[in-house]
């Protein structure tokens, strides 16, 4: 491999984001939690009241979906993320929500702290190289298919266009299983940590689409010293717009955070 900005050096430098009151990379576990998707203010609030009644820090939420079928739903666009500044600025929640396409981009500075490229955009090198002249941290899902070095490859474009503040997320990869909606790559983080200098998030939630799957998947994605977990959280996960099969509850998330 050539000299890539995104691999390790000899002098074990780690990047280290910070985003208001959080830190990202300092040998701490930081938990990003939030539903799949925004489906209205009020549900949000319970959500975003839940996460800082438990000393959270990350609020996640859909507001442009990428769903299979066009016929499920697809999101309320920017009125969601308007929401979703909202409930950070009344929790003091750092945000989180995943851009779709660069004609949204203007909307995502205004109202998001962090953007994240999702899974079937990593290798959206246009986007990637957009994403790399901005100033905000991006979180970068690892592509279905995607090696670990195409992953790295991918975070290499935002930082050799200039965005240092990158974090990967480890969210599954598609394998010939059948049971999990996908297949966790935990494997991936030790590999991450050995060759990058990034921090790495592990995401169980779309890794497994299985809600009991994700409190263990959580513990052993800190155990082999992920930065963090992503996870989706309902308050009622059976009548969730998207992805409610592997959200968990208001008490899972609770218990969760005790046993962390
Ligand atoms: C998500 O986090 O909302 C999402 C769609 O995840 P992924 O890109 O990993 O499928
Ligand atoms: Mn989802």
């Amino acid at each position: 491999m050539e000299n890539l900005k995104v691999l390790k050096t000899e002098s074990n430098f780690k990047t280290t984001i910070k985003i208001k009151d959080v830190t990202i990379g300092d040998g701490s576990f930081v938990l990003i939690a939030g539903p799949c998707s925004i489906e209205d203010y009020d549900s949000l609030d319970k959500i975003g009241s839940l996460i800082s009644k438990n000393g959270g820090k990350i609020l996640r939420g859909g507001a442009f979906k990428l769903r299979t079928s066009p016929y499920s739903f697809q999101g309320l666009g920017t009125k969601a993320l308007i929401d979703l500044y909202k409930i950070g600025q009344k929790y003091n929640l750092v945000t989180i929500s995943e851009l779709t396409d660069l004609s949204h981009l203007e909307d995502y500075l205004k109202y998001v702290d962090i953007i994240q490229v999702g899974a079937r955009n990593m290798n959206n090198y246009e986007m990637l190289k957009k994403l790399g002249k901005i100033r905000k941290p991006i979180l970068l899902k690892r592509g279905p298919d995607a090696t670990i070095y195409e992953w790295l490859y991918a975070a290499e474009y935002l930082l050799s266009a200039g965005n240092k503040e990158v974090i990967l997320c480890e969210r599954g990869i598609r394998t010939f299983e059948t049971y999990t909606r996908n297949t966790l790559d935990i494997s991936a983080v030790l590999a991450v940590k050995k060759l990058s200098h990034l921090p790495i998030f592990v995401d169980p939630s779309h890794g497994t689409g299985r809600s009991e799957m994700v409190v263990p998947l959580v513990m052993a994605s800190k155990v082999v010293g992920a930065d963090g977990a992503m996870i989706e959280i309902a308050e009622i996960p059976e009548k969730a717009l998207s992805d409610g099969k592997q959200a968990i509850n208001f008490d899972e998330y609770e218990e969760m955070v005790k046993k962390l």
